[in-house]
């Protein structure tokens, strides 16, 4: 029988979640989905000096934002003392912990002898050996302490890494030391566990199969695997992940400080205008590639086609401009009822009715534009309300001329007695209007096209008066000509 495979995203809620626990988040959330196993989160939350009250809420917000979901209720390690407790009793029977004394000076000094004589700087194991009636009397003396876990003297712990190979992932017992597996402890306090523990009682204790995580947990595991061992448990299979580089160094969630254009924070991509799915799909392709080479996926063919096999060794650099080509191709393909949402709050923030009937379409007409769902109110501003201004160059060129105040009157004319004012009928007028002024379109088009929106530019002059409606575009194109006529436009290029 196959295992039934389960993994865990398990983020320390210190703050937001940033792309980079977005992509652990993700590699595990898909392998889990794409094998048909189970995917679940653990709160690392015993650290409560780095704890951040809102991040929580905040961090599951952004997995569920992209389209992650999980397979039961997280688990908070702040409310597992009890399972700890129990697993520290057994180290204890079987001998393997022991309390150490010394104070965080004289654990210094000793590093720095260490280093001083080239030997590894880890504890010292000056309390190893120390009779358990004088460790007693210590702790019954109340001398603060932290428990220590007994390494093997030799030999080396090597991490079986599914990714990673070589010497990197060989660590000689001797370098690993007697490490802490709890915060100083004073009399009277609950013990508290540290890292390295919690994660391997939880790992176990949750049936997890597989852990993905970054490289930076690479000695770690070397630690854990002497736990389960200590425990008599199988350890889960380890994957860590290559770093994400950003212009030649490690990602950080200071990035966003030095450059706010590029907030590493997920909220703060979908603030500024990245679509969820092309958050995810950015994000699975750093460190990862389909089989097929396709860089364009929407979350359910990376659910498909997402496979270990295809994860590279090498670290991944983050490129704006791919990202942004990204978003723009989710821009342009996802389903048009789902962009108008995540347009909407966008034109809230800019004052502009999210309700329009009219909306959906123009949405539909201006998205071959926008990279940025907050490129939206701008291209769309035309649609709310008759331009204020025309693009100077544009005036100069199309309103500076002796046809434009006849382009817009015949125009004009015409179209107010259109009763059937459809995009065909609409095509067919300006053709024909075109054909009968003796015009090239090239001259005729950006007169109305300036006069119904005030750009250069625009989605196809038919389909913006639909949208507009008869009567607004026609109102718009007398308005140009009185600009024109007061501003002598037409007799000024004569
Ligand atoms: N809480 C750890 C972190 O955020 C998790 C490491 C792990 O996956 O074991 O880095």
């Amino acid at each position: 029988m196959t295992e039934k495979i389960r993994t865990r995203y398990a983020p320390s809620p210190t703050g937001y979640l940033h792309l980079g626990g977005l992509r652990t988040a993700l590699y595990n959330w898909l392998f889990a989905r794409s094998m048909g196993g189970e995917f679940v989160i653990r709160v690392e939350d015993t650290d409560r000096a780095r704890h951040v009250d809102a991040s929580v809420d905040q961090i599951l917000q952004s997995m569920k934002l992209v389209g992650m979901d999980w397979d039961a209720e997280p688990v908070f390690q702040s409310e597992r003392h009890d399972l700890y407790m129990r697993h520290f009793e057994m180290l204890r029977e079987k001998g393997l912990v022991y309390p150490a004394f010394e104070t965080m000076e004289e654990l210094e000094a000793m590093r720095q002898t260490a280093m001083a004589e080239k030997r590894p700087a880890v504890y010292s194991r000056a309390a190893r050996d120390l009779p358990w009636d004088e460790a007693k009397a210590k702790i019954a003396e109340g001398i603060p302490h932290v428990w220590r876990f007994k390494t093997p003297l030799e030999g080396e712990t090597v991490v079986n890494d599914m990714l990673m190979g070589g010497d990197e992932c060989r660590f000689a017992n001797a370098q690993i030391g007697d490490f802490a597996i709890t915060r100083p402890h004073n009399k009277g306090e609950e013990l508290q566990f540290l890292y390295n523990y919690v994660v391997t009682v939880d790992d176990a204790d949750m049936g997890i199969t597989h852990v993905i995580r970054g490289v930076e947990h690479l000695g770690n595991a070397a630690k854990q695997l002497l736990l389960y061992k200590a425990w008599d448990y199988t350890p889960p299979k380890f994957l860590h992940l290559p770093l994400i580089l950003k212009n030649g160094k490690k990602m950080s969630k200071r990035d966003t400080d030095t450059d706010g254009r590029f907030p590493v924070s997920v909220t703060e991509r979908h603030e500024l205008g990245y679509v969820p799915s092309a958050i995810a799909n950015y994000i699975a392709l750093l460190g990862w590639t389909a089989a097929d080479d396709n860089e364009l996926m929407t979350l359910d063919d990376l659910r498909e086609k997402f496979s270990l096999d295809r994860l590279g060794r090498s670290n991944a650099n983050f490129d704006e401009d791919k990202f942004l080509h990204i978003n723009a191709w989710h821009i342009r393909h996802m389903d048009e009822g789902q962009l108008l949402s995540e347009v909407k709050p966008f034109l809230e923030k800019s004052g502009y009715a999210p309700d329009a009937p009219w909306l959906k379409k123009a949405v539909h007409l201006v998205k071959e534009r926008c990279n940025l769902l907050a490129e939206f109110p701008d291209a769309l501003s035309y649609f709310y309300h008759a331009p204020e201004t025309y693009e100077e160059k544009a005036v100069e060129k199309f309103f500076k001329s002796e046809i434009s105040d006849d382009v817009l009157e015949t125009t004009s004319g015409r179209l107010s007695a259109l009763d059937d004012f459809s995009e065909d009928k609409i095509e067919a007028l300006l053709k024909q209007t075109v054909e009968d002024m003796g015009l090239k379109f090239g001259k005729f088009g950006p007169v109305l096209r300036l006069a119904l929106t005030g750009r250069m530019q625009s989605p196809g002059l038919a389909e913006v008066m639909v949208v507009l409606g008869a009567d607004e575009s026609v109102k718009r194109l007398q308005a140009a000509r009185e600009y024109i006529q007061r501003h002598n436009l037409s007799s000024a290029a004569a």
